[in-house]
């Protein structure tokens, strides 16, 4: 079954039109920059495609991506739309798309003000464009609403979170469910019969606990905030700064919410760059502040995978994903390093090789195992669709 991906983020419009059979990609593309200097890139089987377009809002992005598919003669061949959604609130798993289940993604846009609105136009959009197709709805939180409540609930009134519904959700469920489903496959077991870690490090990181294939615990919380230092994100601190920085600096909460989403974290720590690849040639060069950044990553993140690792009876994997879980030797070596009491002891050689003559396993054999295992989102939301499709056809 041929089913088209449509993934809106706040500025861009990603899409992927992949064969579950074969899993493979037919066509991809994005318009980036959505609002302002709209740009479409896009490779297909018979044509490459790079060019600056007018596209305001989401609506011109989606009409761009239908025209390619269109000249790739794909159009008429695709039998799902599978799209990708931060925040699913109350749904536990991926849904079939009707007017309520709109409805409800747009009520709490509050929950995602960035990305909700994007997606919600692009929903519609493709109603408009492939009325003929069945859609789906893909949740980045809906892995984990497995969570129990000692996980999900913070340390305030319960009528706040009875009334406003304010938990943890946690995000990058997508990933972490498919490089777990990947993990088991490598292992040669039932997810059933495996407890693990995952590690999605990208510009945005966090980590889940899972146990027997349900997620007890993961580091992203309320927002994508909370957790692992991240590029330009602080991860977890302490609240109380926040008053401190208002009384003292009189930062409002615009100003401190730019301060902790778009300054803060590898970025804010080096002065240099929010890309691990800089901080890493940084630090090796000798730059002061990029070795500082780069240690707090490696260290933090160690912490709280120590953390979430207490969900878990024992641990049979801890799995990396993301740009820099799957690319980064030296940042698994140090994660590994500073989690010497779980056990893990690196293999240097494995390492270097991101596992990829090891079944993705980067530990020593007496060791407690960690992998890298590329992520793979848009399969898994293909895969979700066209399950969710054949149960209706
Ligand atoms: P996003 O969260 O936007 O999907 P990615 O998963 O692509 O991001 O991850 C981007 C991050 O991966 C960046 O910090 C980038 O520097 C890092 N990265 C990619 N390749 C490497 C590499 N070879 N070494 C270290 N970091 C890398």
């Amino acid at each position: 079954m041929l089913i088209l991906v449509l993934n809106c983020g706040s500025s861009s419009a990603k899409f992927a039109v992949i064969d579950t059979q074969t899993e493979e990609g037919l066509a991809s593309g994005i318009v980036e920059n959505i609002g302002s200097n709209g740009f479409f890139k896009a490779k297909g089987h018979t044509q490459n495609k790079s060019k600056s377009i007018e596209a305001p809002t989401h609506s011109e992005a989606i009409f761009e991506i239908q025209q390619f598919l269109i000249q790739e003669q794909l159009i008429d061949r695709i039998e799902a739309v599978g799209h990708r959604v931060v925040h699913g609130g109350k749904y536990i798993q991926s849904k079939l798309i009707s007017l309520d289940v709109i409805q409800y993604i747009e009520s709490i846009t509050q929950f995602a003000p960035l990305h909700q609105p994007a997606h919600v136009i692009g929903l519609q959009e493709a109603q408009k464009y492939f009325n003929k197709l069945p859609q789906v709805a893909v949740f980045d939180t809906a892995f984990h609403q497995t969570m129990p409540p000692k996980a999900y609930l913070y340390g305030l009134p319960y009528e706040i979170f009875e009334k406003h519904q304010i938990r943890r959700y946690g995000f990058h469920g997508t990933s972490h469910r498919y490089v777990s489903l990947e993990a088991a496959r490598l292992l040669g077991k039932e997810k059933k019969d495996l407890n693990l870690l995952t590690a999605h490090l990208g510009n945005g990181s966090s980590a889940t606990a899972i146990l027997q294939g349900d997620c007890v615990d993961t580091t992203m919380g309320f927002t994508p905030l909370e957790g692992v230092l991240m590029g330009t994100r602080s991860g977890s601190l302490d609240p109380a700064i926040l008053f401190y920085l208002n009384k003292t600096l009189g930062y409002d909460f615009d100003r401190l919410d730019t301060l902790l989403n778009k300054e803060s974290g590898l970025l804010g720590l080096s002065g240099l760059s929010n890309d691990m690849r800089s901080i890493t040639e940084a630090a090796q060069e000798g730059h002061e502040r990029a070795q500082i950044a780069l240690e707090v990553f490696c260290y933090k993140l160690a912490r709280e995978l120590g953390g979430i690792a207490m969900a878990l009876p024992s641990i049979d994997a801890l799995i990396f994903t993301g740009g820099i879980g799957e690319n980064s030797v030296i940042v698994r070596q140090k994660v590994l390093q500073n989690l010497s009491l779980l056990g893990f002891k690196v293999d240097d050689f494995k390492n270097q090789e991101h596992g990829k003559n090891s079944n993705g396993i980067i530990t020593q054999e007496q060791s407690t195992v960690a992998m890298v295992v590329p992520t793979n989102e848009e399969l898994l939301i293909a895969i979700d669709t066209k399950n969710l499709v054949e149960k209706i056809s």
